[in-house]
């Protein structure tokens, strides 16, 4: 655990209040000397000197005990905002930052920002979400942690505000995806493109990408967004949209934080059904699963297609397969241990309402005949749009110490290597590895509804898959998974398959290079625009080597 000891000793260091005020009274006091000087010249009697040297003074006490209190109210030191703030979901990377800044308007992100401008050397600014990282991405070790989800607290942040008849959203980037879901479905709409989870944060997605079963339909959530209020490392307050400033826009979507804080995001609604229809199939031969995933993939009929692997008994019990019945998970898990140990499974969905509820069933039977998942193996269930998309629920655990870490692997992988990837990962790699709590989702997406100017990384063919190894180890038990990962990683390397890691996380500059590939250059170039002192988001590793 953290000791209060060292938290003070940064402190010590860099007290915030300096930061962020040490310069605007500085100016105010040297303007208002030379002010004196002047009327000094012209020669005013020296009473009336007195008197405006006391209004003077009280206006500096003034200034001085407002900024105090504005500081005190919005940036914290005390050990619990540090310790909070040194922790995310994945509980294994923990950088202690200076000070945490829990903002009630933008324009106290601004200040901040524009205060470690004024520096030299600037301190480090990391915009927190909900800290749903897994390698410490929201972190500063020195600087200061913004908490986002604090503005929502406020009258003054973005909140979420419907334009039905336009079909968007204007949201602020603290908001949860939940309740952007509960404010538009209040008006019969929904976004159409979703995270799995929905306790995250739309600024925190937004700078990675936000995928779910919907993208290879809709693309990712950064390609579901008309526009973006943005605070540059400059301090700048800008707004963006593929018109207006596209380069920051562009940037920004997929830009893991490195070019500004996103403040607020124009999202594109739709007309939301009111009911899904929701099963899962199960397949043996991994080639018929891909063949039938990338037909699905390749129609416009279902409205999410997912997947995921069938490696323990487990698997067939949580929270991905609860709505198989009993008498059906016997037979799952007797073909389980027929087929080594290993089964995949297709998660297909068709959106409806009232207007549609005639038709549905006809509709399914006519998508799943296209199939060929082993014969009785379907899973169904009917639930109402809100129940599915909120399928995981809240996982989030406010209590500190974490009791788990969570040392995940996200892979973005070509079609054309996909069969090798099977052998060497799927059905070598991971059985030896035998994990009992693992969750493995993966599925194809489609690469022409990925917008190419956004800062995201994907494999350059038409067709991808995403492979999310979703680990979960004791707390500081991370290192036997990390190898495992390792393992993995290695194999692509030595095999030559061209993986893009998503939620990247790289130690040295050479892989962010590699990363990037041939988009190094535009990267190198946004930074240097949108943020030449290198303030934002350092827990990426890019720029800063914290
Ligand atoms: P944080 O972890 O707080 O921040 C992530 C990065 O974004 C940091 O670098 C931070 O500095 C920066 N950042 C945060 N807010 C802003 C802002 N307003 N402006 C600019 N930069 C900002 N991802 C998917 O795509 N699909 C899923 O289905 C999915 N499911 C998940 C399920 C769980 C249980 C978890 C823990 C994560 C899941 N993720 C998923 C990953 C998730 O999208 C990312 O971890 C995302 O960063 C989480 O958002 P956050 O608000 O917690 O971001």
């Amino acid at each position: 655990m953290f000791t209060h000891k060292r938290v003070t000793f940064f402190h010590f260091h860099v007290h915030p209040s300096l930061y962020i005020y040490k310069p605007y009274i500085c100016t105010h006091t040297i303007k208002y000397i030379l002010y004196i000087h002047l009327l000094h010249k012209m020669a005013i009697s020296s009473h009336t000197i007195s008197v405006l040297l006391f209004f003077f003074v009280f206006f500096v006490i003034i200034c001085i005990e407002a900024n105090q209190t504005l500081s005190q109210k919005t940036l914290r030191n005390d050990s619990e905002a540090i310790v909070r703030a040194s922790n995310d979901y994945g509980n294994i990377v923990h950088e202690i930052p200076s000070s945490v800044l829990y903002p009630s308007s933008v324009n106290d992100i601004i200040d901040l920002v524009k205060s470690s401008n004024a520096r030299s050397p600037p301190f480090t600014v990391a915009a927190k979400g909900r800290g749903h990282s897994v390698r410490g991405q929201a972190m500063t070790r020195g600087g200061v942690v913004v908490e986002m989800t604090s503005l929502g607290n406020s009258q003054n942040g973005s909140g979420i505000s419907v334009c039905s008849d336009q079909g968007y959203a204007d949201v602020g980037g603290d908001q949860l995806w939940v309740d952007v879901l509960r404010a538009t479905l209040e008006q019969g709409l929904a976004p159409v493109s979703w995270t799995d989870y929905l306790y995250l944060s739309v600024g925190g997605t937004l700078s990675n990408a936000g995928i779910s079963g919907q993208a290879f339909l809709h693309g990712p959530q950064i390609n579901n967004v008309l526009e973006l209020d943005v605070i540059t490392g400059k301090g700048e307050f800008v707004t963006c949209s593929k018109n207006e400033n596209p380069e920051l826009f562009f940037g920004v979507l997929g830009g893991l934080g490195q070019f500004g804080i996103i403040t607020r995001a124009r999202i594109v609604l739709d007309k939301a059904p009111t009911r899904v229809k929701w099963v899962r199939l199960l397949y043996s031969d991994f080639g018929t699963l891909t063949k039938d995933q990338e037909h699905l993939i390749s129609i416009e009929a279902p409205n999410y297609v997912e997947g995921f692997l069938v490696t323990n008994e487990n698997t067939t019990n949580d929270w991905r397969s609860s709505f198989s019945s009993p008498s059906n998970q016997s037979d799952v898990v007797s073909s389980f241990k027929k087929n080594n140990g290993l089964l995949y499974a297709i998660e297909l969905v068709k959106y409806y309402d009232n207007q549609t509820a005639q038709t549905i069933d006809q509709e399914f039977e006519k998508l799943l005949k296209e199939l060929n998942f082993i014969p009785g193996f379907i899973f169904s269930t009917d639930v109402a749009f809100f129940d599915f998309l909120n399928r995981v629920g809240n996982l989030d655990n406010e209590k500190l110490p974490l009791t788990e870490s969570h040392p995940w692997l996200n892979l973005f992988i070509p079609r054309s290597r996909i069969s090798d990837f099977n052998s060497g990962v799927f059905t070598t790699i991971i059985p030896e590895f035998n994990e009992p709590f693992g969750l493995f989702i993966f599925y194809p997406l489609n690469r022409n509804k990925w917008d190419d100017r956004m800062s995201a990384v994907i494999p350059d063919e038409d067709v991808f898959y995403t492979l999310a190894l979703l680990h979960t180890s004791g707390a500081n038990e991370y290192q036997t998974i990390d190898k495992f990962n390792g393992q993995i990683l290695e194999f692509c390397e030595k095999a030559g398959i061209e993986v893009k890691q998503y939620l990247p996380n790289y130690q040295s500059k050479q892989d962010w290079i590699k990363h990037y590939g041939s988009k190094w250059n535009i990267i190198q170039k946004r930074k240097a625009m949108f943020d030449p002192k290198m303030i934002l988001s350092p827990g990426q590793r890019i720029f800063n080597s914290v």
